[in-house]
C-alpha cells in the first residue's frame, strides 16, 4: 500500500488542536479516494478534526468557546494576515456606535447637516481605530513578553512571534462585528445597549481564550490581563460617548 503524507497547506508546522504537539500533516492519504485524519504522536487524538468541518460548524464551535476550534483557526487554517478583517472590525464598531448615538439623540442628530453627521462618524471611526489598535498592540506585547518568560523558565517549548500573536488577537475581535446586526435588527431604544454589552462580554471571553492559547498562560491570568486592557479601552469609548452626549445636551 502506498502510504504518503499529504498537507493541505505549504506551511509544514501544524499543531494538534488538543495538545499543540507539532505535526507535519493534518491527514494521511492512502489512495486517491481513501483519506484518514492524522493522529497526534503525543495524545493519540486526531491532530485536527476541523479540516472536515464547514465554516459554519467551526464558527459555532468558536461561539461555544471550544479551545480546539480556536487552535484550528490559529495554527492550522493557514491565514497570513488579517488587516482586512481588522478594517471591517473598525468600520463595524464605528458604524454601530454612530447609529446608536443617532438613535439616542435623534432630535439633535436630525438637526445636523450631512457634513456634521459625516464628521461625527469620522470621529467614531478614528476613536474605534485607536481603541482597537491600542488593545491589539498592548495585548500582543504583554502576551509575547509573558510567553518569552515561560520559555525562558522551560514552561513552554513552542515559539510565538509578535506578528503571529497580533494576528491571533485580531481573530478574537469577531464579536465586534456582531454589533452591526444588533443595531440593525433592534427596534427598542434600550435593547442596543444590552446587546452591545453582550458583544463586549463575548469579545472579552474570546480574547481571553486566544490570549491564553497563544501565551500559554493560565485562564485566570489571561482573563485578568485581557479584562484590564479592554477596560482601559472601554473607558476611552465611554468617555467619548459621554463627551458627545454632553455636547449634544449643551447644544440643545
Ligand atoms: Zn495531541
Amino acid at each position: 500500500m502506498n502510504v504518503f503524507m499529504d498537507c493541505p497547506e505549504k506551511a509544514p508546522h501544524f499543531r494538534c488542536v488538543w495538545c499543540e504537539h507539532p505535526s507535519d500533516s493534518l491527514f494521511v492519504r492512502y489512495t486517491s479516494s481513501v483519506v484518514k485524519l492524522q493522529s497526534c504522536g503525543n495524545c493519540g487524538n486526531h491532530v485536527d478534526q476541523y479540516v472536515e468541518y464547514d465554516h459554519l460548524g467551526i464558527f459555532l464551535d468558536i461561539l461555544l468557546q471550544k479551545r480546539e476550534a480556536y487552535r484550528h483557526v490559529l495554527f492550522n487554517s493557514g491565514y497570513k494576515i488579517l488587516w482586512r478583517f481588522l478594517l471591517v472590525v473598525v468600520m463595524a464598531d464605528a458604524y454601530a456606535n454612530w447609529i446608536s448615538w443617532r438613535a439616542k439623540d435623534s432630535e439633535f442628530s436630525e438637526a445636523l447637516s450631512v457634513d456634521l453627521l459625516e464628521w461625527e462618524f469620522q470621529k467614531r471611526l478614528l476613536n474605534s481605530a485607536l481603541v482597537h489598535l491600542l488593545f491589539l498592540l498592548s495585548s500582543a506585547l504583554i502576551g509575547c513578553g509573558r510567553h518569552w518568560l515561560l520559555r525562558k523558565h522551560g514552561s513552554s517549548k513552542v515559539t510565538t512571534s509578535f506578528g503571529f500573536f497580533l494576528n491571533g488577537m485580531i481573530v478574537s475581535l469577531f464579536a465586534v462585528v456582531l454589533k452591526v446586526p444588533a443595531v440593525i435588527w433592534t427596534t427598542s431604544s434600550q435593547l442596543p445597549y444590552s446587546m452591545f454589552w453582550g458583544c463586549w462580554v463575548l469579545q472579552l471571553i474570546s480574547s481571553r481564550q486566544v490570549y491564553s492559547i497563544l501565551s500559554h498562560t493560565a485562564a485566570l491570568e489571561a482573563f485578568l490581563t485581557v479584562a484590564c486592557l479592554m477596560g482601559s479601552c472601554l473607558e476611552a469609548v465611554i468617555s467619548d460617548v459621554v463627551r458627545s452626549t454632553v455636547v449634544s445636551d449643551l447644544a440643545l
